[in-house]
């Protein structure tokens, strides 16, 4: 059995905590986009500690994901897991020996819990995202995508949790403030999922096992999140209510799978 929450999700930051529940458990964190006292106060929140984390596994450089990695690694001797692309791209600092490279396709045993990375399109050096398992239950988290590719969907085949980037309305984008160069990279083929884009994979993937969709990396300006739990809903078939939106101060409450 897995249980995950997310600390909090948008472009303020991105961190999910994954659990694999047993007699030793296995606890992890999918990015650590949040400052390190912001972090340990929403792992507080979680019941936690930094103490409680056995690896930290960082999908790609921006600020919203690669956040205190560093500093949280170095000061609790946690390892840390990132593609060799994403680690070049922030400087290559030194990890006092925690630096683990992840790579596509290239499972990660923590024991009690694999982790598989996988290519995505998204404007980073060498961006991964990826699925989590403990042998039976499947999460998928994808925060960051700019489209949805073959390779990706292969990944995404029978999981029974799926965090997916919900990041923004097509209309609200065209008619926000932003400047036309950032319209274009956010609505882009390498820059953050659609609504629209997103409800397309959930209809891809559902499946009589799937439990929960967490609609994850909302915009604060282009997107509303009951609009997401409308559009998310009808493409899953179920109530709004069963969306679960990431907040970005708050996340999601635990999970069960
Ligand atoms: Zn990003
Ligand atoms: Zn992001």
């Amino acid at each position: 059995m897995l249980r995950f929450k997310s600390l909090g999700s948008g472009s303020s930051g991105n961190c999910t905590v994954v659990e694999s529940m047993g007699i030793a458990p296995m606890r992890v964190l999918i990015d650590c986009g949040l400052g390190l006292k912001h972090l340990s106060a929403r792992l507080g929140e979680a019941g936690l500690q930094p103490e409680d984390i056995h690896a930290v596994f960082i999908t790609h450089e921006h600020g919203d994901h690669i956040g205190c990695a560093r500093s949280l690694s170095l000061r609790y001797r946690i390892p840390v897991w990132m593609s060799h692309g994403t680690h070049a791209a922030i400087g290559a600092p030194d990890f006092d020996g925690l630096l683990h490279t992840a790579r596509d396709g290239k499972a990660i045993d923590l024991g009690g819990m694999q982790i598989t990375p996988f290519t995505v399109p998204h404007d980073a050096r060498e961006p991964l995202q990826l699925t989590c398992t403990d042998g039976s239950a499947k999460l998928g988290i994808l925060t960051d995508l700019g489209h949805a590719t073959a390779h990706v969907m292969e990944h995404l085949t029978a999981c029974d949790a799926l965090l997916l980037e919900c990041n923004h309305d097509t209309d609200m984008l065209a008619q926000s403030s932003y400047p036309p160069f950032l319209k274009r990279r956010v609505g882009g083929q390498y820059g953050h999922l659609s609504n629209t884009a997103a409800a397309d994979i959930a209809r891809a993937v559902i499946h009589g096992g799937l439990k929960h969709f967490v609609a994850a990396h909302l915009s604060a300006q282009n997107n509303r999140p009951a609009l997401v739990q409308e559009l998310m809903a009808e493409a899953l078939s179920c109530g709004a209510h069963d969306i679960v939106v990431a907040r970005p101060d708050a996340g999601t409450p635990w999970l069960h799978i």
